[in-house]
This record gives C-alpha cells, structure tokens and sequence, in this order.
C-alpha cells in the first residue's frame, strides 16, 4: 500500500490528542471514524473537532465551506468492528496504560483487515511490545503527533524493532499529506527524540535546585534568557504538566539506567498532585501567586553549560544509538519545542569540550556519579570536532538557521524561516538577515528581493521578546538593539534591486517594520497588519517611527501606532501601505509572479531611482542631483536603447543592465 491508497482512517480514543488528530486528518481529506468506549465520549470529541473547525474559518485560516467539508468527512462509532471495517490506517490514541493499550490492539487484531496499518501515538510505551500483541508487527509503528495536533508541525515516525521500512514511508507519507513534518525514529527508543533532550532537561534543572547549586530563579533566567529557549525549565515542565514529563522519566529510569533518576523534588509534586498549570500549582502558583516570574538577568554560565551539557549528552546517546541524525534531532526539537536552535547546534555553538567539562565537573566537585558524559560526546570532544563536523561548513548544516535564500528566475528570494516562533525577528535573524542582503547585493544574477515568511500563519509576528530580552533588558543595550533593527532593515532601502514584501498572515511590529524598508508589498486578503508596540508601553523601534509616516502620511501613521490595532489588507491597501491585495491561495506563487514583473525592469534605472527618491525625501537638492546625474547616466547604456527599440517595435524588453 503506497500513501495514494489511503482513504479512510480510524482514530481510536476521541479525548484530547485523538479528536485533534481526526481534525487534521479530515482537513487534509480523508474520511475519518472517530471511536471510543462511549457515546458521550465519541460526541464530545466530534463537538470539539467541529468548534475546533469554526474557529479557524473565523480566523480565516480557511473558508466555511471547507471547515463544513471537513466535518461531513468524520463520523462516529462505538462499535469497534464497524469504526475499522473500511480503515487503510488506524491511528490510536487512547490511554497511556500498557495494559489499556494491549487490550485494544488485541481487540483489534480481530477487527481490522489483514492489511490496515497501525500507528501508535504513544508518548513513552514502548512500541515492539504493543506491536507483538497484534499479528502483524511490520505494519505497526509509532506515529506521535504533538500537543495540539491542528497548530503542531511535527510528528515522529517512530520504527519498533519490527516494523517494516514500507510502513514507516507511508506514515511519514501520511503525516505530510496531512501537512505535518515528519521526523523518522529509527529505534524505538524511550522518549523517542523531543521528549529525550526535554525531559532530562527539567530533570537537571531540578537536581541543580535541588543540590542547591541554584536557585529556580536562576535557572529559569538562564533556560530563557541565556539559552534563548522559549520557557524557563521549571516553567515550562508546569506548562507541560509536570507529571507528564515524570512518566517518561520513569520509563527512562527504567530501561536507559540510573542517569535518568527523577529528582525528588519532581517525585514530591507530583504525589502532592501539584502538577503545574492544569492544576493551579506546580513549581510556580498560579492560583494564589503570580505564576510563572523569570528575572531576566539570573542567569549564571554554570547552569547554562549544565544544561546545554545535558542536552549534547542526550544528542550523543541518540545519535551514538543511530536512533537519528543531528540534522533530525535539531529539526524535531525546533518544531516540537519549539526551541529557536536546535541541541545539536546549540551544543556545537557553545563546544562540546566546554560542555564535557561541565559534565566532568559536576562529577568531580559533588562525587556525584548520578550523571556522565557518554563516550560518542567525548570522542566528539576529543576530535575538536562539533556534531556538525568541523571547522568547515558541512553539507548537513544549513548555511542560516533561521532564514532561506534562494535565488531563481532573477529572483533573490529570502524566507524568513522561524515558522514554529510565528517568524519573529531574533538578534541571530537580524545578523543572517544582513548577510544575506550583502550577498543578493553583490549577486548580478540577482535583479529583485521577494521576502516571504515560512508558513501560512505569518509574514513575522515582530520582535522575538525573549532573544530581545537576552540582550541585556536594560536602557543600553535597548538602544543597541534599536539600532540594529533600524540599520538591517536600512539594507532594503538602500539595496540597489527592487525589494518586495510578500505579506500572508500576521505582519506586526517589528515584522512590518521590516516590511516598511521593502519597495513594494502584497498581502493576501486574511492578512493583519499593526504596530502594537504602545500595548506593550513600548514604541516601533525598528524604524517605524519615521518610515510609515513616508508610506501612508502622518495621520495614519499616528493612528496606526497610537490605536495599536490590527488592521485587515484591504485597510492597509486603502491607507497606501499595501500595493496589491491577493487570494489567500497559491500565495508564494503569486508573489513570486508579482516580483518578477520587477525582476524584468531595467537595473540601472531602477538603481538611480531608488536612490534619487531616498536621498531626496530628506533633502529636494541632493535627490535631484541623484536623478539629474543618473539621467545622463542612462543616457550612455544600452538598456535605453533596447527600451526605445522594444517600444517602436511593440514588444517586451530584455533589459541586461549594461
Ligand atoms: P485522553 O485521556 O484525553 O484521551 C483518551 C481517550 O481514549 C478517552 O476519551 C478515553 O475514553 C478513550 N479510550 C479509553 N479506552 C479506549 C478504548 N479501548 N478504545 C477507544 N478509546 C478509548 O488522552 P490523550 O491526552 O488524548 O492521550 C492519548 C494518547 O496520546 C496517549 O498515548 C498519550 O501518551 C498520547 N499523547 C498525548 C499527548 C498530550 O499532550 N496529551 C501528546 C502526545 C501524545
């Protein structure tokens, strides 16, 4: 069976997990059975799906004709035999109980047709074992969606020691036709990748408090701040439930070996059912306290290399084990973390002897043999060489991490590729940003810039807060950072190319900012633009001050940045901001077609325009002299002539720039 084959698919277990798995199951096309053990359970989950699907056509994320679709293409079924009669794929998600699980797939064993595959969403069961209640382990296999399945990229595919390579191409097959990324699994290995490196992270966060090497304050500011990841360790295991994360550790405990004892402090939570957010309390109160408060400036190179020591180790084991690459490891934790780099980077940026120092350190200052570096880490250390290979760039690590550049068809087109961080703008982005730009300038081949962001949500939500706030949060470094936004985004305007900002989705703050030095800029219709900057007490920092007011006048530019409103494209098009106005769909298309059109226009023309009309917004005389000179200028190329000749002649000219 190939993935063309697949039209039904059976979800079993409707609760939190299964009935988003059958939403995007359905979106993506597919006739869904949703089943479990009771009508009021089978029906809550149906309900969910369908509120679930309201609210992303009201958010325009689709039209209510698709979300309607959608939701015709699932039913219910309490009966197991007639919920798997017709399914291709079964996708369970039912308790995470060895026993619940066993059960059912024996009860499914005799119900489903001898070639339906099944894929486990198991978060920490081991999946040869579950695979060897059923007669047919080589088409069994782990397919683990993330929390909530509809918003989250990335699904592991995960192999249990018998199951088929066929099996695990058509789920990963499966997880991309439902527009998810897979990562493959190659072993099944407890935690498989997302849950290895975040699990035994929140475990050493809570042995370095617990030991009192560090206040939780003082982890949390440096996971956040110093790390740069999106939530302190202790606030993040809350956010998670803490019990959750125990689990797994349990089941590491268990078959990795004593590295992996839960600390006691996770042990006391969760028998006192503190279990974080859901229940009001966790490491942080949320009831009767403020929840979770990181400082922004505890955090301590101590900790920091502790933890990121940690997380190279976890890599090591991984990719030691052959259980995935580094590439894979960065890719799954980046989208299931939502991390803005992934360990593997992380622990090569920072040198992996350091971190094996920290390891070895812990050791021999506390006696502590808890936890040790792994040989594959410290032959790695040894070499000098990172996960990534040496000095040289390799061929897996991609030249930016945080945006793609491409050029094609006279097009530089840069992407703006954080789309797990709704494409926001960190300090690391601004460098590769700049970079980039230098490049497409010098690059003849290049005639236009289109700017587009990762993703179907967003152009660049704005600032990412936290790496801002890494910065240093104070009134220096804040002007530093201003600085720096208001000179990359310079690049654009004085870049000698037209440059077009291709808009789908949020375009706030700092993102359009950025879309403010651009030339040109179009925006599909779902699109909202604004400058919330006053909601936060703050100003638009990157330049917004003074570029809108040039594109739509100072009284809209006021009201823009004083409301601090959303706007919709057809506002922002009315108010001058946004050129053109386009369908939601088949939009990178579009936009590429769009900056074609100034791809094809004459270079030396369009330089000296961009120039005159820069210079002269400041000083009349200086931007007249730019477009007086440059006229004679072109009076001496051959573009003109080729203008003149492609006029008589009535046909399109080539433009060459010489
Ligand atoms: P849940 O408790 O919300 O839902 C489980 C559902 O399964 C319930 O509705 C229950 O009535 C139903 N059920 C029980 N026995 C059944 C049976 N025999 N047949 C059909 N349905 C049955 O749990 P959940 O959070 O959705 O988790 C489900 C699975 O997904 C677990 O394996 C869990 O580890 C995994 N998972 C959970 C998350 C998460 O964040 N919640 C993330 C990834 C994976």
């Amino acid at each position: 069976m190939n993935v063309d084959d697949v039209t039904s698919i059976t979800v079993l277990g409707a609760g939190n997990m299964g009935h988003g798995i059958a939403e995007v199951a359905a979106l993506a096309g597919y006739d869904v059975v949703l089943r479990d053990i009771k009508d009021e359970f089978v029906q809550k989950g149906y309900d969910q799906i369908e509120w679930s699907l309201n609210k992303l056509a009201e958010k325009d994320r689709l039209s209510q004709d698709d979300a309607d679709a959608a939701l015709a293409r699932v039913s219910t079924a309490v009966d197991l035999g007639e919920a798997v009669a017709d399914a291709d794929v079964v996708i369970e998600a039912v308790p995470e109980k060895m026993s619940i699980k066993k059960e059912v797939y024996t009860e499914l064993e005799e119900h489903a047709p001898d070639n339906t595959v099944f894929a486990t969403n198991t978060s920490s069961l081991s999946i040869t074992e579950l695979s060897e209640v059923t007669e047919r382990p080589e088409r069994f296999c782990g397919m683990h969606f993330f929390n909530p399945p509809v918003r989250m990229d990335l699904v592991e595919v995960i192999s249990g020691a018998h199951t088929a390579d066929e099996t695990l191409e058509l789920v990963e097959d499966l997880a991309e036709a439902m527009g998810k990324t897979p990562v493959r699994v190659r072993k099944d290995s407890p935690g498989f990748i997302v849950n290895r490196i975040l699990v035994p992270l929140m475990n050493e966060a809570a042995w370095i408090v617990h030991s009192g090497d560090a206040t939780m304050a003082e982890v949390d500011s440096t996971t956040k701040y110093d790390m740069g990841l999106p939530m302190g360790s202790f606030e993040l295991a809350d956010y998670v439930g803490i019990d959750v994360g125990y689990h797994v550790l349990e089941y590491m405990h268990e078959v990795l070996g004593d590295a992996y004892e839960p600390c006691p402090l996770l042990s006391e939570k969760v028998e006192e059912g503190d279990l974080g957010q859901k229940t009001g309390k966790g490491f942080y109160d949320y009831e009767d306290g403020e929840g979770a408060e990181v400082p922004h400036d505890e955090g301590s190179e101590a900790v920091r290399n502790r933890l990121l020591g940690v997380m190279a180790n976890e890599v090591a084991g991984l990719v030691g084990n052959d259980v995935a690459d580094p590439a894979a490891i960065d890719r799954a934790v980046k989208l299931g973390g939502r991390f803005p780099d992934g360990p593997a980077k992380m622990a090569d940026n920072a040198g992996i002897a350091t971190l094996v120092g920290a390891l070895d350190n812990l050791h021999d200052e506390t006696g502590e043999e808890r936890y040790e570096a792994v040989q594959y880490l410290r032959d790695l250390a040894q070499s000098g060489e990172g996960f990534y290979g040496g000095e040289e760039e390799s061929d897996e690590a991609p030249a930016f991490d945080d945006i793609s550049v491409e050029v094609r068809d006279g097009i530089g087109h840069i992407t703006l590729d954080r789309p797990h961080r709704l494409n926001t703008i960190s300090i690391e982005l601004m460098d590769e940003l700049s970079e980039a730009l230098d490049d497409l300038a010098e690059d003849d081949e290049v005639r236009a810039v289109l700017l587009t962001g990762a993703g179907d949500r967003a152009f660049s939500a704005g600032a990412d807060v936290t790496s801002i706030a890494a910065g240093g949060g104070d009134a220096v470094s804040g002007v530093e950072i201003s600085r720096k936004g208001q000179q990359t985004f310079g690049k654009l305007e004085e870049l000698d190319k037209p440059v077009i900002a291709g808009i789908d989705g949020f375009c706030l703050g700092g993102g359009m900012e950025l879309a403010m030095c651009a030339d040109l800029r179009i925006a599909t219709e779902r699109s909202e633009l604004g400058q919330p900057e006053h909601n936060l007490g703050l100003l638009p920092g990157w330049g917004g001050t003074v570029r809108l007011q040039r594109i739509v006048g100072t009284g809209r530019a006021k009201e823009i940045i004083f409301s601090a409103d959303r706007y919709d494209a057809e506002t922002m098009a009315d108010y001058g901001f946004i050129n053109e106005v386009v369908e939601n769909d088949d939009f990178e298309e579009q936009a590429f077609e769009y900056a074609k059109r100034f791809a094809q226009g004459p270079p030396v023309a369009q330089r000296y325009t961009k120039r005159a009309m820069h210079n002269g917004w400041e000083d009349t005389d200086s931007g007249l002299e730019v477009e007086a000179q440059a006229f004679g200028l072109l009076f001496t190329t051959s573009d003109l002539m080729e203008g003149i000749a492609a006029f008589t002649s009535d046909r399109d000219p080539e433009f060459t720039g010489e």
